[in-house]
């Protein structure tokens, strides 16, 4: 892994130390003399994570981080604000400002290079996150950015992992006045409450009586269901060694004691803030995976779906020497629809038919809408025989029931021809099979619709 890190310091002598550094652990170094010149590397994407000084003339670094921050084309680089000022309000200050963490000089290496990675290695997930996502604007929804950016990073849940009463009562009294928090006292049942709650961040204090606190965290990690939980550490003062093991198990953030409670909601805001983002996007990548393979009106499969994974079935039939059969359906007269009663009254009766065909039909076989009114429907496992007895149950069904279209004010009959084919020995493929069905079709219609026609063999 070779994050790319953007130093921003005024002092070319800072500048230079933390090049070497990081150089040295083999990370590629940006560098930038002024808040302004930081600002444009940053919209370029050219930077994985920013070591940002504070002080620097023109625009600090509490600017600097800010407007990076609430720009939603850089909210997501990490930034970490490195300080000569040791005053738990600059702190807190780098903090509100949107910071990942805080750095004072002369800065410890071990921490330096824990922390950078740490956050390299998040951002890397976020960043793949986001190549999979569609922008927004194609999918239609709120831009995950944008809520990013608005997002407090309050009102989220907050599970907290200690068994010490004075430590934890403190911890969350701070928290519940912006965090909806709970406690959980008993180490061991720990993994199990993070797994069942939905929760944005789980807060564990890593100095538990008779329980390896480090351990918990990596099981959190491991766990498909907590995997992607933010974890804050509390750690005890100086204890350098187990922050930076904990970093690479993957914790997310820590906090020293004494807690400084502005800090604490601080961490808290921030790492919700992030954990909703890359839910969010998360989500997103979820709905373009399911926009590319189906069908909006109707929640069915679309056709270039069907003509993917159509193959694929046909080739496990044959492998298993199991039968399988195709069903190509048409309604009847459907430009008919549209034409007396209009498109949104065709759009009812299309839904409406969708929904009829997936209570008809197992849960393995696979209903697409290939057209306007056509659909097919793959039914592995099934001979002629029982295909026949499905179509035909599907066709009455159809038929028996009027459709409710115009908010249910109106009902209409609607009919529906269908065309059968099952699949023969080897040499059948999706294109042979798919036409035979296509070919009965066109018998059904020509024989006066509203009938069922296998491929006559
Ligand atoms: P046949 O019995 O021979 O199948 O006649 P038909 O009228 O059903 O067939 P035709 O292929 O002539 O017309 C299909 C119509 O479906 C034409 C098209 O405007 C309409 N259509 C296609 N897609 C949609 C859609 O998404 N919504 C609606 N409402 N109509 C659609
Ligand atoms: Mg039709
Ligand atoms: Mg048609």
């Amino acid at each position: 892994m070779t994050a790319r890190v953007l130093v921003v310091d005024d002092v070319p002598a800072n500048v230079r130390l933390l090049e070497a550094r990081l150089s040295a652990e083999y990370f590629d170094v940006v560098t930038a003399m002024s808040g302004q010149e930081a600002l444009t590397i940053c919209e370029r994407a050219e930077c994985d994570l920013v070591l940002l000084d504070v002080m620097m003339p023109d625009m600090d670094g509490f600017e600097v981080c800010r407007r990076l921050k609430t720009n939603p084309a850089t909210h997501h680089i990490p930034v970490v604000m490195v300080t000569a000022l040791d005053q738990a309000s600059d702190k807190v200050r780098g903090l509100e400002a949107g910071a990942d963490d805080f750095l004072t000089k002369p800065i410890a290496e071990l921490a330096l290079i824990a922390r950078v990675r740490s956050l390299a290695r998040l951002k890397m997930v976020t960043d793949e996150l986001r190549m999979r996502v569609m922008t927004s604007h194609e999918i239609g929804i709120e831009s995950p950015e944008r809520e990013a950016v608005a997002d407090t990073g309050r009102d989220g849940r907050v599970l907290i992992v200690d068994d010490r009463p004075s430590s934890y009562e403190r911890i969350a009294s701070t928290l519940a006045i912006e965090q909806a928090v709970e406690i959980e006292a008993d180490p061991n049942e720990a993994l199990f409450r993070a797994a069942e709650g939905n929760y944005d961040l789980v807060i564990v204090s890593l100095g538990l009586e008779n329980f390896d606190a480090l351990r918990l965290c990596s099981q959190i990690r491991s766990l498909d269901r907590t995997r992607n939980v933010p974890i804050l550490a509390v750690t005890e003062p100086d204890n350098n060694a187990r922050m930076v093991r904990g970093l690479e198990i993957g914790v997310n953030d820590y906090l020293m004691r004494p807690i400084d409670k502005n800090e604490l909601l601080a961490r808290a805001r921030s790492q919700v803030r992030k954990r909703r983002y890359t839910e969010r996007l998360r989500d997103n990548v979820q709905i373009s995976i399911e926009m590319a393979i189906t069908d909006a009106l109707t929640g069915l499969f679309n056709r270039r779906y069907m003509e993917n994974h159509l193959g694929t079935l046909i080739e496990q039939a044959a492998a298993r020497g199991k039968p399988l059969a195709v069903m190509v359906l048409d309604i009847d007269y459907f430009k008919s629809i549209n034409d007396s009663y209009g498109h949104d009254a065709g759009d009812d009766v299309l839904r409406d038919f969708a929904l009829r065909i997936k209570r008809s039909i197992r849960g393995i076989d696979l209903a697409c809408r290939v057209g306007g009114e056509e659909f097919v429907i793959v039914m592995p496992e099934t001979d002629m025989a029982v295909a026949a007895m499905v179509a035909e149950r599907l066709r009455r069904r159809i038929a028996a029931e009027p459709f409710p279209i115009c908010q249910g004010s109106q009902r209409l009959p609607v009919t529906l021809s269908i065309g059968i084919a099952a699949l023969r020995g080897q040499d059948d493929n999706a294109a042979t099979l798919i036409k035979r069905a296509d070919q009965a079709l066109y018998r059904a219609k020509r024989d006066g619709r509203n009938r069922v026609v296998p491929d006559a063999a």
